[in-house]
């Protein structure tokens, strides 16, 4: 059995994982001309974690991630307003969670795959007919399976399920990412999670190793046009929050290393079509604010996988897939709509407020469950419930 899969990113690499594990014949083509250096850091938990362990890459996954003891508000002098031991966080998961950068991330399935998979960079799929697929540097194949595991902006969403204005969910934000190198900064952020206690507009900071701090930034607009030039936009929106939002935005590295998008969501009625299949962020994006999006890719690619193992035909198991799958994904996109926005990026002091009491509340005994628990949800059944 051929499988050829557009996106070498985390789902992408996680499904060719899975695939070759059965015996596939697998292919997978990235338009990026390598694996990417810049991202953010991404909290790691729930069914992709459960995949990750299941598919026996648990070990490596914490080698590569990061340390994150504390998580913490400063206001614009600096100053904390609140923190929480990070300790807490992985006791409402029974330790199943890691931090870990978005390349790292990748980096740990790339790795998993190598010499086992034909991976192509600087390649996209330019026609699918039937079985017949056309790569941009001319090969043709005939497959089995074709996925579009290409994240929000998928080419094969587009050339098979339609454009992407008719199942892109703008939520009223635009986030960006990067990574600088300051000793004296890393210092004021080394191993925790710092994020600025701001209005309508947030400052990320994770301190990783060698003085490198990594940023992200995320604020509300209700126009969804991109900058033509994000550093210079960054740069505007987020002056005047402190010293460490000015040393980030002194340091911020040129437009192209900058990682800049749209805060959104993709919810498309279909998700195969066929003999092609959609997974992770190219079905069904849950937007940054839901704080799953990674988790949610792996765990989609990794029940694929089982279900094609399981089903008598291609066709059946992307069906069964879609069926045993779809009512996750879009319930967590919906709590991230109905709870998270509000709460991740405040519009009023009462939320900011409310929400330091919150994280304030961890530390008094007995609340620290309550309080950490609707912050991890338990909003899947395990993958051994759903089938994988
Ligand atoms: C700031 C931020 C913080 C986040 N934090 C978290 C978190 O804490 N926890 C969490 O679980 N999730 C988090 N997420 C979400 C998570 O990063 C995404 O959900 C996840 O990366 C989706 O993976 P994917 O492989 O499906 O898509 P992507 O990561 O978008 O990968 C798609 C791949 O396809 C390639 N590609 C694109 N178009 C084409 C094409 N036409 N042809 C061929 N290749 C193509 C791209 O180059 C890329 O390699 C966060 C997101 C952001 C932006």
């Amino acid at each position: 059995m051929r499988a050829v899969i557009s996106g070498a990113g985390i789902t992408g690499l996680a499904l060719a994982n899975r695939l070759n594990h059965y015996g596939w014949e697998v292919h997978v083509v990235d338009r990026a001309p390598g694996p990417r250096a810049q991202g953010y850091m991404i909290d790691f938990f729930g069914p992709g974690f459960e995949a990750v362990a299941a598919m026996g890459l648990e070990p490596r996954l914490r080698e590569l991630a990061s340390d994150v003891d504390e998580f913490c508000y400063i206001d614009d002098r600096g100053r904390t307003t609140v923190s929480v031991d990070y300790g807490l966080f992985a006791k409402a998961v029974d330790g199943a969670i890691v931090s870990i950068m978005r390349p790292e991330l990748e980096r740990l399935f790339r790795e998993s795959v190598a010499g086992a998979v034909d991976l192509r960079y600087r390649t996209t799929i330019d026609r699918i007919s039937g079985s017949d697929v056309e790569l941009s540097d001319g090969t043709a194949l005939d497959a089995d399976l074709i996925v579009g595991a290409d994240g929000v902006h998928s080419g094969v969403r587009s050339l098979v399920f339609g454009p992407e204005r008719d199942c892109f969910r703008y939520l009223g934000m635009q986030t960006g990412a990067f990574v600088f190198t300051d000793p004296e900064a890393f210092e004021r952020v080394r191993g925790r999670f710092v994020l600025t206690e701001t209005l309508n507009r947030q400052l990320g900071f994770y301190g990783l190793d060698g003085g490198r701090v990594a940023v992200f930034t995320v604020f509300r607009t209700d126009d969804p046009t991109l900058p033509e030039d994000p550093r210079e936009a960054l740069r505007r929106t987020f002056s005047g929050m402190g010293d460490l939002a000015e040393q980030a935005l002194a340091q911020c590295p040129p437009s192209d290393e900058i990682y800049y998008d749209h805060v959104a969501q993709i919810d498309t009625p279909r998700w195969t079509d066929g003999r092609v299949g959609l997974v992770g962020d190219a079905a069904y994006a849950v937007s940054l604010l839901a704080g799953q999006g990674a988790s949610l890719g792996v765990a989609g690619a990794y029940l694929l996988a089982e279900r094609l193992q399981a089903a008598p035909s291609v066709l059946e198991g992307l069906a069964d897939y879609e069926r045993r799958w779809r009512p996750v994904a879009t319930g967590v996109q919906q709590a991230a709509r109905d709870r998270v926005t509000e709460w991740f990026v405040p519009t009023r002091m009462a939320t900011l407020l409310l929400r330091r009491w919150g994280f304030r509340a961890m530390k008094l005994p007995g609340l620290d469950r309550i309080m950490v628990g609707p912050l991890f949800p338990k909003n899947h059944r395990s993958m051994a419930e759903l089938g994988a």
